[in-house]
């Protein structure tokens, strides 16, 4: 075994794979980037050495200085974690030219599966089903709109270079065809520098369902089952499973054959993902499922793997890595019980899921306990840049049953708090709440499917209200009546009165500037009272952020976190933000009450699709913003005029800058 190994990532992979070679008494080197001096990772390793400036390509995918610092220090192989250099076939000749171990397959397997054509195409050969469609190397505009009519709508066009989602299109019509495939060529150029694309008919009632492989030296390879990824939205994962809810043995063993061939075919040695679209119209079949692509290295969601099996794969990477054979054989692993997990992203679920940026200045993460586990990156006060990908962390849960595993699933997010950033947490436990996902109907169409019961609550709760004004009424610091800072708060005194037994509180909520009313009894209890809601506050403790209100017949629990003219409230699972007016001068936090439609990521503008004085309609589509290589498309937040547009075609915007004034815009 390795006695030193390079972790050539970041975030909550690079502290995965350090927790393993911990425990396997392997010393660990980090590399860092100039956003991530401070980050988890560096700090947990023993070593820690500066790569260059945030943007990857300066950085963690400067594969030469990496190879440098691991030879520097008497690193012995590589761990590439997920994305950056993980599937560089070139990088991996360059760990072997040095005479360091790449943890992961030969580069001639990366090559193989690197390129989406060339794979399908090997595919064939090995007698592994593909989806029908075009892969070929003509790319002219005729030749593609010609393949596209024979392969039929509705039909994906994706990067031959193609991950992450990006430079993919689904292509409903032929009218709609040639701006689609504009669309996938501009994006998949700026991505990975190769706009070449091919076409695949589009699996009705797709579900995904993946392989996990493993294959050493000693000429085994074998299967971990599968996991179900179909819940995605932008083409990507946000919840996967495993089993597959309605897996049979039988398909579990054809599939399974399938994704050991597509292995062997490469020669492959090491961890990997064998991707399938099963066609569930008629629910899952072994006859209706197809080859779409394999990933090369560990998958973000190998936990769920990880926790039916019992097994480490990051374990077995090493072992593999080290010459060692596969600890176990197939005959050998079964499943127990079922894990599900939830990506936890810095993105707007009522914006597209467009990504989001900030500094997280409060994280409370949920125990990991009873079946929980917890996988996150990031610190408290640490920024989630547009430099890196915007996950924030990955709750998995695990139990004997799929009901309960998802039971577990939904009260962990009902406890992550975040504030600092827009985050999808409410969004995933809604949707992991959801009857029709309890109920296992799951496909690729079901965010989409069921988006009007998945938003946000449009209406802010009179408890939250109640909570923010109260808040405001704190005097900065708390007066305790004895020293156990835990105590009851001394009634009156505890609170911050301006005068009078009757005071008027603002709070910004989303949908306007909103009055509480506050009176002051003499026994202590205060009154909140909104324009029909009231209730009264017989006593009020807090722990930290934690508090806990006596409201007579019931306690209300909740969390409340201030910043700078601003709060946050969580509240039975979801957060609410609120501005913070200065009472004195009286004046509303503009951020919640303008109408400007701001950049949320810095970018550049590639198209603007409404004109000055034109009206428009909530949700229509303004600006398209390229920003962290994806297009972004920027809708109105509610009916109007288009009172002035503050950019141009081309322009390069920062964060926060305005691109459109509307005039009589509410937003909804
Ligand atoms: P998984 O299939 O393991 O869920 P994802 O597709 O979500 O993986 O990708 C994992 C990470 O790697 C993400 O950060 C994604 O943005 C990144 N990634 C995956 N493939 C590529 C690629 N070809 N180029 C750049 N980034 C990629
Ligand atoms: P990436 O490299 O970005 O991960 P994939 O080829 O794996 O791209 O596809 C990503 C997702 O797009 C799949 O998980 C699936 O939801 C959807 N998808 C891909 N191919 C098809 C298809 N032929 N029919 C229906 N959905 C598909
Ligand atoms: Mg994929």
């Amino acid at each position: 075994m390795f006695r030193k190994i390079l972790i050539a990532n970041r975030g909550e992979i690079a502290c995965r794979v350090i927790e393993t070679a911990k425990r396997l008494g392997i010393a660990t080197v980090a590399v860092y980037s100039e956003a991530d001096r401070g980050s988890l990772h560096v700090g947990l390793a023993d070593e820690a050495y500066f790569l260059g400036p945030a943007p990857a390509e300066e950085s963690y995918l400067n594969g030469q200085r990496i190879v440098e610092i691991a030879r520097d220090t008497g690193a012995e192989a590589i761990h590439p974690g997920y994305g950056f250099l993980s599937e560089s076939a070139d990088f991996a000749d360059e760990v072997a030219a040095a005479n360091l171990t790449f943890i992961g397959p030969p580069p001639d397997a990366i090559r193989a599966m690197g390129e989406k054509d060339a794979a399908k195409r090997l595919m064939e050969q090995a007698g592994v089903p593909v989806v029908p469609g075009y892969h070929g190397a003509d790319q002219d505009d005729e030749t593609l709109a010609r393949e596209a009519e024979r392969t039929g709508y509705p039909l994906l066009i994706k990067a031959v270079a193609g991950g992450g989602g990006k430079g993919m299109r689904l292509v409903e019509k032929a009218q709609a065809f040639m701006d689609g495939l504009a669309g996938a060529r501009r994006e998949a150029t700026a991505a990975f520098g190769d706009g070449r694309v091919l076409i695949e008919k589009f699996v009705e009632r797709p579900r995904h369902i993946e392989i996990q492989v493993f294959a050493d030296t000693h000429g085994h390879t074998l299967h971990l089952f599968e996991r179900d990824c179909s819940l995605q939205r932008r083409q990507q994962k946000v919840i996967e499973e495993s089993p597959a809810p309605g897996m049979t043995e039988a398909l579990r063993d054809k599939m399974g054959a399938a994704a050991v061939a597509a292995a062997r075919a490469t020669n492959y040695v090491g961890a990997g993902t064998v991707e399938f679209i099963a066609d569930a119209s008629k629910g899952l079949s072994p006859d209706h499922f197809y080859f779409i692509e394999m990933n090369t290295r560990l998958q973000v969601e190998h936990p769920v793997t990880e926790m039916i099996t019992g097994l480490d794969l990051v374990e077995w990477q090493l072992r593999v890595a080290a010459g060692e054979p596969l600890p176990r054989r197939q005959e050998a692993l079964q499943v127990t019980g079922h894990a599900v997990e939830a990506r936890v992203y810095a993105e707007d679920p009522d914006r597209d899921f467009m990504p989001a940026t900030g500094v997280v200045t409060h994280l409370r993460l949920p125990p990991e306990d009873n079946g929980v586990r917890i996988d996150c990156g990031l610190q408290e006060g640490e920024a989630v840049t547009p430099h890196y990908d915007p996950m924030i962390a990955k709750v998995i849960a695990w139990a004997p049953d799929r009901g309960t595993a998802l039971a577990r699933l939904g009260g962990a997010l009902r406890s992550f708090e975040v504030v600092g950033c827009v985050t999808n947490i409410e969004f995933l436990r809604t949707l992991v709440e959801h009857p029709a996902f309890s109920d296992g109907a799951v496909d690729t169409g079901f965010i989409a499917r069921h988006r009007e019961d998945l938003a946000a609550h449009a209406e802010v709760p009179n408890e939250a209200l109640a909570l923010a004004a109260l808040y405001q009424l704190l005097p900065t610091k708390p007066v305790v009546r004895r020293a156990d800072p835990f105590s009851p708060w001394s009634r009156c005194q505890g609170w911050r009165v301006w005068g009078g037994a009757r005071q008027f509180i603002h709070v910004a909520a989303p949908s306007g500037l909103r009055e509480v009313v506050a009176t002051f009894d003499p026994d202590g209890v205060i009154g909140l009272e909104l324009a029909d809601w009231h209730c009264k506050v017989r006593s009020l403790r807090r722990e930290g952020t934690r508090v806990r209100l006596d409201l007579g017949d019931h306690i209300l629990c909740a969390s409340v976190v201030g910043e700078e003219g601003r709060v946050t409230v969580f509240l039975d699972g979801a957060a609410y933000r609120f501005g913070l007016p200065d009472q004195l001068a009286g004046e509303p936090d503009a951020a919640f009450l303008d109408n400007r439609v701001v950049a949320p990521l810095p970018g550049r503008i590639s198209a603007i699709s409404i004109a000055e004085g034109e009206n428009i309609r909530a949700g229509q589509p303004l600006v398209l913003l390229e920003a962290m290589k994806m297009e972004h498309t920027l809708v109105a937040p509610g009916d109007g005029v288009v009172e002035r547009i503050t950019c141009a075609k081309g322009d390069q915007v920062e964060e926060g800058a305005a691109l459109v004034i509307l005039a009589g815009s509410e937003k909804g």
